[in-house]
C-alpha cells in the first residue's frame, strides 16, 4: 500500500510499505478515507525529533473497519469510524479515570506514558497517512460515525484538534460569560475558539499574526489580536479594562516566535501570565517537548522552558498542560456536530490526495497563506 513516510529534515515522501496486519485479537484494521496534517507532525517534519526515517507518519484518521481480530465484538467491518489520536489499553489506572492521553500500558519507552500513531516518542506505532492503519484496542478506542460520507471534513477533526481544542478550555477551567483569549490562530488555536464559543464564552481574542489565520478567527465571531502590530497582552489589557481575560488557551507550542522569524520558547506562556487576570485558568495544548537526548535542537534535548513563574505564582493562577483525551470528548463534539451545533470544517483549507502529501507538508510548514488545514484522502 501507499504511505507517507519521514526521510529526513523537511523530506517526505509517499512509498509502497507493507500492508498492517492483525497483530492483537483486539485489533481492527482502518480503511482511511480521511487522514490530516497536524501541526504537531511539523515537529518531526522539520527534524526537532527522534523519529526514525521510514516511519509512517499520521494520527488524524479516520475511515472503515476493514477487519477486525477474533477478540473484537463492538465494532465491525464495515463500520466507519474516527480513530483518537491516543492509543490507550482501556484498562490502566489512567484509562479508568479518563486519561486516555497517559495510557500506562500501550507506550513501551520508559518513562513515557501515553502512545498515538506515528509519532515521536509515542510508540511503535504507525501512522494513518497511508491506505490502512491498524488500531490497537478497537473496541475501546474507536468512535462510530454515522454511515455514508455525510460530514466527512467536520468528522475529521474528531481524531484529534476539535477535543484538543476542547481540552484546553477545560484545562483552563472556562464558564460560560468567560472573556477567553486564545494564543495561536493554527487549526488548534481556531478549534479552541470554536470551542470557547460552543462553551458560551462572553468574548473570545485570538493572537496570530498570520492575517488569513486571524480573518478566520473574526469568521466564527472571535475577536483578532495581531501580535505583530502591539504588545499582546496589552492588548487584551486594554481590552478587558486593564483587568485581563477570564482564562486563557496556549496553541502555538514551543516554537513560538516574535514575529521576526526569532523562537521564544517562553514568550506565549509569559504572555498568558500577563493577560489573564488573576485566579484565572491557563490551558497549555500546544505542545513542549520532554528532555530527549536524541533530539536536534537543545530545547528539546533538555525540555526545559523558563517562563515568568513568579507572576503566574503572585497571580495565584493554575495552569493544565498535555496531550488531550480525545476519548473524553469526542463523542459529545460528534453529536454537536450531528446537531449543527459544531461545524469544525471551517478551517479546512486543502483537500489533497494522498500522492501529493510531499506538497501538503511543505506548504503548510512554511504557514502559506491560506494554508490552514490539509486534509489528505487516501
Ligand atoms: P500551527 O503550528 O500552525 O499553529 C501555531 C500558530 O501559532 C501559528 O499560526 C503561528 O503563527 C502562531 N504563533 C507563533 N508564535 C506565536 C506567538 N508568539 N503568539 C501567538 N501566536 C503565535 O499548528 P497547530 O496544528 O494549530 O498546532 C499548534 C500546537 O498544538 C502545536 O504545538 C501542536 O503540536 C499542538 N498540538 C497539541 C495537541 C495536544 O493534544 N495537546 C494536539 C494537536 C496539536
Ligand atoms: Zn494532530
Amino acid at each position: 500500500m501507499k504511505a507517507v513516510v519521514y526521510q529526513g529534515p523537511r523530506k517526505v515522501a509517499v512509498k509502497d510499505v507493507a500492508e498492517p496486519a492483525i497483530q492483537a485479537p483486539t485489533d481492527a484494521i482502518v480503511r482511511l478515507t480521511t487522514t490530516n496534517i497536524c501541526g504537531s507532525d511539523l515537529h518531526m517534519y522539520e527534524g526537532r525529533t527522534s523519529v526514525e526515517e521510514g516511519k509512517i507518519l499520521g494520527h488524524e484518521n479516520m475511515g472503515i473497519v476493514e477487519a477486525v481480530g477474533a477478540g473484537t465484538d463492538r465494532v465491525k467491518v464495515g463500520d466507519r469510524v474516527s480513530v483518537p489520536f491516543n492509543i490507550a489499553c482501556g484498562s490502566c489506572r489512567n484509562c479508568e479515570s479518563g486519561w486516555t492521553s497517559f495510557c500506562l500500558r500501550t507506550n513501551p519507552i520508559e518513562g513515557m506514558d501515553g502512545a498515538a500513531y506515528g509519532y515521536a516518542n509515542m510508540g511503535p506505532y504507525d501512522g494513518g497517512q497511508a491506505e490502512l492503519l491498524r488500531v490497537p484496542y478497537a473496541d475501546f478506542n474507536l468512535l462510530e460515525l454515522p454511515q455514508g460520507t455525510e460530514h466527512e471534513n467536520d468528522f475529521t477533526m474528531l481524531s484529534d484538534i476539535f477535543p484538543t481544542g476542547w481540552h484546553g478550555t477545560e484545562l483552563a477551567r472556562m464558564q460560560p460569560g468567560d472573556k477567553v483569549v486564545v494564543f495561536g490562530a493554527g487549526p488548534v488555536g481556531l478549534m479552541a475558539a470554536h470551542s470557547a464559543m460552543i462553551r458560551g464564552a462572553a468574548e473570545v481574542f485570538v493572537v496570530d499574526k498570520a492575517k488569513d489565520r486571524l480573518d478566520l478567527a473574526g469568521k466564527i465571531g472571535a475577536t483578532p489580536v495581531d501580535f505583530s502590530k502591539a504588545d499582546p497582552a496589552q492588548q487584551i489589557l486594554d481590552a478587558t479594562g486593564g483587568r485581563g481575560a477570564d482564562c486563557g488557551v496556549e496553541a502555538v507550542g514551543y516554537q513560538a516566535h516574535d514575529g521576526t522569524g526569532q523562537e521564544h520558547p517562553e514568550l506565549v506562556l509569559d504572555n498568558l501570565v500577563k493577560s489573564v487576570r488573576s485566579t484565572g485558568g491557563i490551558g497549555v495544548v500546544g505542545v513542549y517537548v520532554p528532555e530527549d537526548p536524541g533530539a536536534t535542537s537543545d530545547l528539546a534535548k533538555e525540555g526545559r522552558i523558563a517562563f515568568q513563574y513568579g507572576t503566574f505564582f503572585s497571580k495565584g493562577q493554575h495552569m493544565g498542560t498535555g496531550q488531550a483525551p480525545v476519548k473524553r470528548y469526542n463523542r459529545r463534539l460528534r453529536d454537536l456536530i450531528i446537531a449543527g451545533r459544531a461545524q469544525p470544517s471551517f478551517l479546512v483549507s486543502h483537500e489533497l490526495p494522498l500522492s501529493q502529501a510531499a506538497e501538503g507538508y511543505e506548504r503548510f510548514d512554511k504557514r502559506e497563506a491560506g494554508w490552514t488545514k490539509v486534509l489528505l484522502k487516501p
